[in-house]
């Protein structure tokens, strides 16, 4: 996905918890890159961007749940795609471009769901890895 390489180039702030712009161009920029985005109803009004020109709307939690739901689907299909080494690369990333989580929490309400579409995948290992280390924590 070429917006992993661009936030590995430090374009995008992928930091989660970010105080000053909770990653919203990075998760807005992220939708609008999906073949899905343009059959988003009403995209038009809906997308906004910054300053310099950069997706800020829409981001994932704010359409519908069909809607989200085909989001999940294609995002699956490039994940499946990753392989052990790409998964492993970004992992020593992590500490400054912690984009492997940052996709799962964004996704957190159908993790169980996308979790189904990467069964047996290096990216499913990782995904299983974190759901589980969230249940033992709560
Ligand atoms: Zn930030």
């Amino acid at each position: 996905m070429d917006i992993i390489e661009k936030e590995k180039k430090g374009e995008f702030c992928t930091k989660w918890n970010c105080g000053t712009c909770g990653a919203i161009a990075f998760r807005a920029t992220l939708i609008s890159k999906l073949k899905i985005y343009r059959k988003i109803p009403n995209i038009t009004k809906l997308s906004k961007t910054d300053e310099e020109k950069r997706y800020i709307a829409p981001i994932y939690r704010d359409l519908e749940k069909e809607m989200q739901r085909k989001i999940i689907d294609e995002i699956s299909v490039e994940l499946r795609k990753l392989t052990d080494d790409q998964i492993s690369r970004l992992e020593e990333l992590k500490r400054d471009f912690p984009v492997l989580r940052f996709l799962f929490v964004e996704f957190k309400n159908s993790s169980d769901y996308l979790y189904s579409l990467l069964v047996g995948t290096p990216a499913g290992i990782y995904l299983k890895d974190m759901i589980e280390h969230h249940k033992s924590r709560s």
